[in-house]
């Protein structure tokens, strides 16, 4: 046994030789290729593979403390992982990023090249999906013993671009090159059903499926800063259970001989693109179920490895259902141990309940998922008699309980309940979000229990975040603070006696100048325009949505130009507005919106006039890799959220931690960003969350705001002549319609404030040493929101495991 471990390489052993021989041979007996025919794509494959069989020691040691400890593990159950790229990930937090670039030199490409052949592997649409992965890579940092479970959809986010400033989707093919990364289990399988019905023996209730797939994992190390660790990202893909139907296809039905094998490759072809509003499609129900199912019978083949009483769960085995989309574990857990172990009821419901936490991400109302019954009792006969069970045990076991906290109303299953009530611990994601999930959608539940939501604010991975995507910045915090703030993150503390000190500024600007050069060379590479790297780079990039108001950014640019046009002598500072994200391919009002900003920035970077203060940008396909890219770059980070909607947010963090000033709004991770950067380093605009309620509820408020700005009615004025729609006035016809009548997200109500904010950051930056300065400030005290605290947080406050290093 030790014989065999020594021949696994160590990273104890390595040196820029050993690095170079390996990929050399990896080239030759991996790719079968001669370095003078290799490709781009063999060499990143060959160092890929390099970097692999360095994981692999870590990682089967993991796995052989974990199991010889018994230890608790962590199961993150999430139907989204935004994971990105990871081979410059693999290189950072094995710290041979510069070994590789000098093994490479002189006998293949740049490292940089072969990182960028990469495919951005985008397993989820926004936030949700991101935070997942940033939680991965903490687990690892920590030594968390865990998995991430998820599915491997063919199709990740659809990829973004623009005709005629209009957004087009096509598919994502990120699997269509071999992925390095990825090891396929064939042995390690699961068998998942639908539909069928159920059959009453006695006391027993057999399910007797209609449809079955299987789920087959594929799996990704995922290890941590140093090597120290690497837990597992096990993603489940869908297999038919029979090629097809021999007897069908011989009797003649030739197409339904093959449903089999199209249910499986439809259930993971596509991750749904819908971030927000629930489309209620049976196809979704049935992938959420499939990756809960797979997982769980996954998580009780091992726990049964070494255990056999199912009512010891808790004490080994912690599942985190990353909001309500694997909400079905709760009837799911049950299910198997009523059905199968013959488990009381009463007693399953309360073994489920100490296994399972559950994160809630959102307030709006049309977010929280809900399936009617009809739809949950045809594709999961069994689990809706558990659910409506489990809503009657919940019943039983609170008398006193309001009707609104049935799990069953209006014939539809309300999954945040069923997911509240079936888990030991609800937490929100940001302090006044989880403040506001107490207040609105959980209060009658949280006054029966009112132990059970605690708050966890996000956090994001410094490794990517700082080490991977800012070299220049990442350099000087070392050469500052000295090394080891990557998975100590409050070291960053260590900069604040110097942000007086001119040198220190000096090369603070130098950094962030460096990477706007790098920016605006990627701009005019992509096709886009030819940017001022010495002007203000304002940047807003996340989901298009009405909430997150990029229509108040465009609003404001437009008001901004026709300033500068009046007055040309009222330009003080030269500004680049760079917007990126994808709308939902359903979202009309977020798709008009994308328009929008093409048509203005088509407008504005025409006009000879402003052209020298204000150019507007937005490259199309906003992912992982074009965050590295554009975080870094920014002075300014747009969190302009109407108040009490975004839960917490976590590009708000990537900024603040590359030394961006923010302008936003209260809301969300906004308001511990600010308590922490200090406010006087945060450009603080608009209503708050509670003043937000009371001005809804004014009527005509819409009317009242734009009457009380003039340079309001000029844009919407612009907008109704068609001044960025030449030939058709009415393009925007929609959109200020809802701004003079149905303004939910208070974008009337705000605009004036902003205006006045963005006048206040023009101002600060005419004063580059002081706006350095503040700069700097926020990077130093970005420590808290690192994702190694988020995860102790959860560790200790809700799934109770101990780091193993
Ligand atoms: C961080 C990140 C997000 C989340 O951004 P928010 O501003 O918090 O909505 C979305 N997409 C990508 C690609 C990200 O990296």
């Amino acid at each position: 046994m030790t014989d065999l471990l020594t021949t696994v390489p160590t990273l104890s052993g390595v040196s820029v030789t050993m690095l170079r021989d390996t990929i050399l041979g990896h080239l030759r007996t991996s790719l079968g290729k001669d370095p003078g025919h290799a490709s781009v794509y063999d060499w990143r494959m060959a160092v890929s593979h390099t970097l692999r069989d360095l994981i692999m020691e870590p990682w089967f040691a993991a796995t052989r403390r974990t199991y010889g400890e018994d230890r608790k593990r962590v199961y993150y159950l999430s139907m989204e992982f935004l994971i990105g790229r990871m081979l410059e990930d693999a290189a950072i937090n094995l710290g041979l990023h510069g070994m590789i670039e000098e093994a490479l030199a002189g006998v293949g490409p740049e490292f940089r090249t072969l990182i960028e052949d990469e495919p951005d592997a985008a397993l989820g649409n926004g936030g949700l999906g991101r935070l997942a992965a940033c939680f991965l890579d903490s687990m690892s940092t920590l030594g968390c013993p865990g998995y991430g479970y998820g599915i491997r959809y063919e199709h990740g986010i659809f990829r973004q671009r623009f005709e005629g400033g209009r957004q087009v989707e096509t598919p994502e093919d990120w699997l269509i090159r071999r992925d390095p990364w990825v090891f396929e289990r064939p042995e390690a399988v699961a068998t998942v059903g639908f539909r069928g019905h159920v059959e009453t023996r006695g006391a027993r209730a057999v399910w007797h499926p209609g449809e079955t797939v299987i789920a087959e994992a594929h799996d990704m190390p995922v290890v941590g800063w140093q090597g120290r660790w690497a837990n597992t990202l096990r993603l489940w893909a869908a297999r038919p259970t029979t090629l097809f139907d021999l007897a069908r296809f011989n009797a003649g039905d030739h197409t339904a001989a093959s449903e089999p094998e199209a249910l499986a490759r439809t259930l993971s072809r596509v991750l749904y693109p819908n971030d927000g509003t629930q489309a209620g499609k049976e196809l979704r129900l049935k992938q959420e179920y499939f990756l809960t199912a797979a997982s769980i019978a996954d998580i009780l083949r091992r726990f049964r490895g070494q255990h056999s009483d199912l009512r010891k769960l808790p004490a080994h085995v912690a599942i985190q259902m990353n909001d309500t989309h694997p909400a079905i574990a709760g009837p799911e857990l049950i299910r198997v141990m009523v059905d199968e172990e013959q488990i009381p009821f009463d007693e399953a419901c309360e073994v489920a309940v100490q296994v399972l936490g559950y994160t809630n991400h959102t307030l709006l109302p049309e977010a929280l998922e809900r399936w009617s019954t009809w739809t949950m009792g045809s594709v999961l006969p069994r689990h809706m008699q558990i659910i409506e069970r489990i809503d009657d045990w919940h019943r039983r076991m609170n008398p006193k309980r309001p009707a609104s906290v049935s799990i069953l109303a209006h014939d539809e299953v309300q999954m945040g309940t069923l997911a509240f009530v079936t888990a030991h611990r609800v937490n929100g994601v940001s302090a006044l979000h989880t403040d506001l999930m107490r207040k609105t959608v959980f209060h009658d539940l949280n006054a029966l229990h009112p132990d059970r939501i605690v708050n966890q604010t996000n956090g994001i991975t410094p490794r990517r975040w700082l080490a991977l995507a800012n070299p220049p910045l990442a350099k000087l915090v070392t050469d500052v603070v000295g090394d080891g703030w990557q998975a100590d993150l409050d070291k960053l503390k260590g900069l604040e006696p110097h942000v007086t000190d001119a040198g220190f500024l000096g090369q603070f600007a130098a950094a962030k100048r460096e990477n706007k050069a790098r920016l605006a060379d990627w701009i005019a590479a992509t096709g886009g325009a030819k940017v001022n790297p010495d002007a203000l780079f304002d940047v807003q990039v996340k989901r298009i949505h009405e909430y997150k108001r990029q229509l108040l950014n465009i609003l404001e640019a437009i008001a901004l130009w026709h300033q500068i046009r009046e007055d040309p002598s009222s330009a003080i500072v030269p500004r680049v507005k760079i917007f990126g994200g994808k709308s939902a391919p359903g979202y009309a009002t977020a798709k008009l919106i994308i328009r929008l900003i093409n048509d203005v920035a088509t407008k504005v970077n025409a006009d000879p006039v402003t052209r020298d203060w204000l150019q507007i940008v937005y490259p199309a396909n906003y992912n992982v890799s074009m965050a590295e890219r554009l975080v870094p770059a920014a002075d300014l980070s747009e969190q302009i959220s109407t108040a009490g909607t975004e839960a917490s947010g976590t590009g708000n963090m990537k900024f603040s931690l590359n030394g961006a000033l923010t302008i936003g709004t209260l809301d969300g991770a906004n308001v511990e960003i600010r308590e922490h950067v200090g406010a006087e380093n945060f450009f603080l605009f608009g209503l708050t969350a509670g003043e937000v309620v009371a001005r809804r509820a004014r009527l005509g408020h819409e009317k009242a705001a734009i009457g009380e700005s003039q340079r309001l009615r000029d844009v919407l004025m612009m907008l109704a002549e068609g001044v960025f729609s030449p030939g058709e006035e009415g393009r925007y016809h929609a959109l200020t319609d809802m701004l003079w009548h149905h303004d939910h997200y208070l974008v009337t109500a705000d605009f004036e404030a902003y205006y006045q904010a963005q006048r206040a950051v023009d101002r600060a930056y005419t004063d580059p040493a002081d706006w350095h300065r503040m700069a700097a400030l926020n990077t130093a005290r970005m420590g808290f929101f690192s994702s190694d605290r988020t995860i102790k947080g959860y560790m200790s406050d809700i799934w109770s495991v101990p780091p193993a290093i």
